[in-house]
C-alpha cells in the first residue's frame, strides 16, 4: 500500500483527502473482494488470476517498495543499433555523462559502461548478429522520453550493395549506482517473491473482471458453466489458462492455451451472442456505435449524439462476420 509519502512524490498535486479516497479507500475495496473471488476461484479454477507467461500468482505485496529501491539503485542504459550510410572521417568511441563513461573497446567487439561504483562490459555480438556484415562507424547517446539513456550504434553494411533494411533489438544494461540500496533491492524482491507471494494466495480479483457489464448480466454465468463443463470432459479443468479476455470489433474475444473442437465452439457461440446483446446492460442489441463498433440497445444509446449510431434491422446485423481479424 502506498503511503501518504509516496502518493504525493507519485502525483505531486494530491492532497490527503484524495489520499484518502484513492489510496485508503481502494485498498479496503480492493480486500473486501476477497471472500468473492475466491468463491469463484475454487468454483471456475481457471479464473484465478496468474502471470500469463509464467502462470505463478502474483501478489505484488511490496511492488511500490521494490520499484523505489530499483530506480534508486540502478542506471537502466538502454543499447541499440542504427544503420547509416556514410563513414564519419573520425570515429567516436568514448562518450561521458553524469558520471558514466562509455568506451568502445579496441577489437570493437565489447562496449565497456562503468561508473565509479559498478562496470559491465556488453558484448555486441548479439546487437550485430551477423557480425561479419557490419561494422561500427560512430556512436552517439540519446535519451528516451522517460529520461532514459540510450546508446545508439552507428553501422554500416560492409557489402557496398546490400539493401537489405535492417532492424536491431534493443538491450539494456542495469549499471548499479548504489551497492547498498541494491543489496536492499535484491533483498526485498526476494522476499515478495519467495515468501509473501506464498502467503498472499487469497485473489483479489479474477480474469473474469475485464468482462463487460452487459455481457456478464446476459450470459456470463452460463457461459462459465458451459466452459467448466467442457474443461471437465476434456481432462483439462486444472490445466486450462485464459490468455486475455477483451472486447474486439463488438464481440465478446476469449483467448486461451489450449482448446478441443467443443470447447472452441462454445467460445465462438458467445462471441456471436456477445454481438447481439448490449454491452452496456445485456438487453438485445438494437444499434451499433460507429468508430468504436460496439452493440447497444435502445436505451443506452446515448440520446445527445444520435449520430454515432446505426440502427440495426433484420437483414443487416452491420457487419459481423465469423472469422473477423483476431
Ligand atoms: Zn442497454
Amino acid at each position: 500500500m502506498l503511503t501518504y509519502r509516496d502518493y504525493k512524490f507519485f502525483y505531486p498535486c494530491s492532497d490527503f483527502k484524495s489520499y484518502l479516497k484513492n489510496v485508503v479507500w481502494g485498498t479496503i475495496k480492493k480486500y473486501s473482494r476477497i471472500p468473492y473471488c475466491t468463491y469463484m476461484c475454487i468454483k471456475y479454477p481457471f479464473l484465478y488470476p496468474r502471470n500469463r507467461f509464467t502462470g505463478t500468482h502474483r501478489a505484488n505485496v511490496l511492488s511500490n517498495v521494490t520499484y523505489n529501491l530499483f530506480e534508486k539503485s540502478i542506471l537502466d542504459i538502454g543499447i541499440t543499433g542504427k544503420l547509416v550510410k556514410d563513414k564519419p572521417n573520425k570515429i567516436n568511441t568514448y562518450i561521458k555523462f553524469l558520471d558514466t563513461t562509455v568506451k568502445l573497446l579496441e577489437d570493437a567487439k565489447k562496449l565497456r559502461i562503468n561508473n565509479n561504483i559498478d562496470s559491465q562490459d556488453f558484448d555486441l555480438k548479439p546487437l550485430m548478429w551477423k557480425d561479419d556484415k557490419f561494422e561500427i562507424v560512430d556512436m552517439e547517446l540519446t535519451f528516451a522520453h522517460s529520461g532514459r539513456p540510450l546508446i545508439v550504434l552507428k553501422l554500416k553494411t560492409v557489402d557496398e550493395n546490400d539493401n537489405t533494411n535492417y532492424g536491431f533489438s534493443y538491450y539494456s544494461v542495469k549499471l548499479k549506482t548504489n551497492k547498498c540500496k541494491y543489496r536492499l533491492y535484491q533483498v526485498v524482491k526476494w522476499i515478495d517473491e519467495k515468501i509473501l507471494d506464498k502467503i498472499f494466495i487469497l485473489p483479489t480479483f479474477t480474469e473474469w473482471d475485464v468482462v463487460e457489464p452487459g455481457w456478464n448480466k446476459a450470459f456470463g454465468k452460463q457461459y462459465l458453466k458451459e466452459l467448466k463443463k467442457q474443461l471437465k470432459k476434456d481432462k483439462m479443468l486444472y490445466k486450462w489458462r485464459i490468455t486475455d479476455i477483451k472486447e474486439k470489433f463488438g464481440t465478446f474475444r476469449l483467448y486461451c492455451n489450449y482448446g478441443s473442437d467443443e470447447l472452441y465452439n462454445i467460445i465462438h457461440k458467445y462471441e456471436e451472442l456477445s454481438w447481439n446483446t448490449c454491452i452496456k446492460c445485456g438487453k438485445p442489441a438494437t444499434y451499433t456505435s460507429k468508430g468504436w463498433i460496439s452493440p447497444y440497445c435502445d436505451d443506452c444509446v446515448n440520446k445527445d449524439t444520435p449520430d454515432r449510431y446505426t440502427k440495426r434491422t433484420e437483414d443487416n446485423k452491420n457487419g459481423y462476420t465469423e472469422n473477423m481479424i483476431y
